[in-house]
């Protein structure tokens, strides 16, 4: 049996955190361009990167809120698409995931 209370505490931290950092970089990327060009384009460049961070961090926040969201309506641990477990192991490794091996596999494929 999975310990809700020490699952929901993790998903919290974790959420904190992610949320600290989509905060830092979106700090970053509202700083002006510096006036010379070269920076310019060295400033670009970061942002992209940036960019690239920030909607990766979008993505993770959105789904450790959605598993937090199911701790709270108790169907955390169950696939959401096929509704059987997720499986102990891969919670332990992911506590955010939504989907059991078997579908994260076949949505991976497609
Ligand atoms: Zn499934």
């Amino acid at each position: 049996m999975t310990d809700l209370k020490s699952v929901k505490s993790g998903l919290e931290t974790r959420l904190a955190e992610l949320e600290a950092r989509a905060g830092r970089i979106e700090a970053d990327l509202a700083e002006p361009l510096s006036a010379d060009f070269e920076e310019q384009a060295t400033e670009r460049e970061d942002d992209d990167a940036l960019e690239g961070q920030e909607v990766l961090l979008g993505r993770e926040i959105v789904a450790v809120k959605a598993a937090l969201a199911r701790v709270e309506d108790g169907s955390y641990g169950e696939c959401t698409r096929c509704g059987e477990d997720v499986g102990e192991k891969r919670l332990e490794a992911h506590p955010e995931a939504a989907l059991c091996i078997a579908c994260a596999r076949e949505l991976e494929n497609h």
